[in-house]
């Protein structure tokens, strides 16, 4: 931690519980997240209180440190509207950081300069139909196709579950060529990508939803490539890690978020003449939270720290993500439990994290597919001690 995030954190806090969760009753929410009026009134917001893009100083390059993001994203994820608001949010976040590392300066200030300064949304192309047997959880069957004419890469193909696609002005494709998996940035919209339908999902928090897409004859320049043809699957590793991480860190903050408003409740309701917090049954269950959020926040700190340090931190962010996804949703579960009622109705951030909290254990790498892996290192480590 340093200085610096110390004093964004506390800033970004006093942000979201002061400004954005007024707003988390607006009416202008959808099944398929904030409208569009509302996500520019909420950044025009957080412009003014110094506290947009907080984790990534003016240049667009010089991204925090893990364990700087963490102390930040964390307060943003107070309110579910606060990583809209803050422009700390998936995948904008993943996509800021890849471009931040590895695109080249023109791409840079072409595509990520806009990202940065919250003037522009993103989405990342990778997912495809599981019923046409494209990438899902195995990457590598990815299908959509990308060959050279000329100078310019055409791409076709179809994805599916692609986060924020309307309205996104900056979009990140995956494809693959005769040398393998290859990455492609694209100005949004484009008439060649076509959204066949806004799938309606158990989440809500995302604007743009999650959409079906058609990728028919998409010409781009070969400078639209980010890295090199083939190396596709190698700068996904790049944005993986930190991008699950990130997830980790904002549903951190619901989830406090979530323990805060299940206390208030148990704190002031009775029932068989005493209040809800001194039957044990319901205190136990609050103090079985607390223990979860605490080791959230260790993991992601383990993690950060292991990221920070140079390595791709593959296994780590697998492990991270499972504990973390997995304990913040029981979290979830028992702060829906204690507060009855009240606890499935959508007056309170409670129901919403539930449902949110329940796709996260699925997109990032499901819980079994993060498992399946570090069992595959647990062999490969071994057999190689036992060779
Ligand atoms: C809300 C949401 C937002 C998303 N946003 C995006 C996005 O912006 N861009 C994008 O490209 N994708 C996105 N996705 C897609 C997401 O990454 C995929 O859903 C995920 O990778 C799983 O792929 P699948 O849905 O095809 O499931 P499948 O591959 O069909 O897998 C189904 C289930 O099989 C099990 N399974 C699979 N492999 C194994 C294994 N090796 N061992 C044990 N069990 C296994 C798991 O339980 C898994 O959940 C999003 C998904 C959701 C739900």
């Amino acid at each position: 931690m340093s200085e610096r995030s110390r004093e964004m954190a506390q800033r970004v806090e006093a942000f979201i519980r002061h400004t954005v969760v007024p707003y988390e009753q607006d009416p202008r929410q959808t099944p398929h997240g904030p409208t569009e009026e509302l996500v520019l009134e909420l950044r025009a917001l957080a412009r003014q209180a110094g506290v947009l893009t907080p984790h990534i100083p003016p240049g667009g390059a010089a991204h925090y440190t893990q364990r700087e993001t963490a102390e930040v994203l964390k307060k943003t994820g107070l309110s579910l509207l606060g990583p809209i608001a803050c422009n700390t949010s998936a995948p904008d976040e993943g996509n800021m950081y890849l471009l931040g590392k590895i695109g080249s300066a023109e791409q840079q200030a072409r595509f990520l300069t806009p990202l940065v300064a919250g003037a522009a949304r993103s989405a990342f192309f990778m997912t495809e139909p599981a019923l046409e047997g494209g990438a899902g959880s195995d990457p590598s069957m990815l299908k959509t196709t990308a060959r050279m004419d000329g100078n310019h890469w055409v791409i076709n193909g179809r994805k599916n579950f692609i986060s924020g696609a309307q309205g996104a002005k900056v979009g990140i494709i995956m494809a693959k060529s005769e040398d393998g998996a290859c990455m492609f940035l694209v100005d949004l919209p484009d008439p060649a990508i076509r959204i066949e339908r806004v799938l309606n999902t158990i989440d809500s928090a995302l604007p743009g939803g999650h959409s079906t897409i058609v990728i028919d004859n998409l010409r781009l320049p070969a400078d639209q490539m980010l890295g090199a043809s083939g190396e596709g699957f190698k700068l996904a590793q790049i944005r993986l890690s930190p991008a699950r991480l990130s997830h980790c860190m904002r549903f951190h903050g619901a989830a406090t978020r979530a323990q805060e408003v299940a206390t208030g409740y148990v704190c002031r309701r009775e029932a068989f003449g005493k209040l809800l917090i001194d039957h044990e049954g319901v205190g136990f269950q609050l103090a079985e939270n607390l223990i979860d959020l605490k080791q959230a926040e260790l993991m992601i700190d383990w993690c950060a720290d292991v990221l920070d340090a140079g390595s791709l931190g593959t296994a780590e962010s697998s492990m991270a993500k499972v504990a973390v996804s997995d304990g913040l949703f029981r979290v979830a579960d028992r702060c829906v439990q204690v507060m009855g009622g009240a606890g499935v109705t959508s007056d309170s951030i409670v129901e919403k994290l539930f449902r949110e909290i329940r796709a996260f254990r699925i997109y990032d790498g499901p819980t079994e597919v993060h498992k399946w892996s570090l069992a595959k290192g647990i062999k490969r480590q071994h057999l190689a001690r036992h060779a």
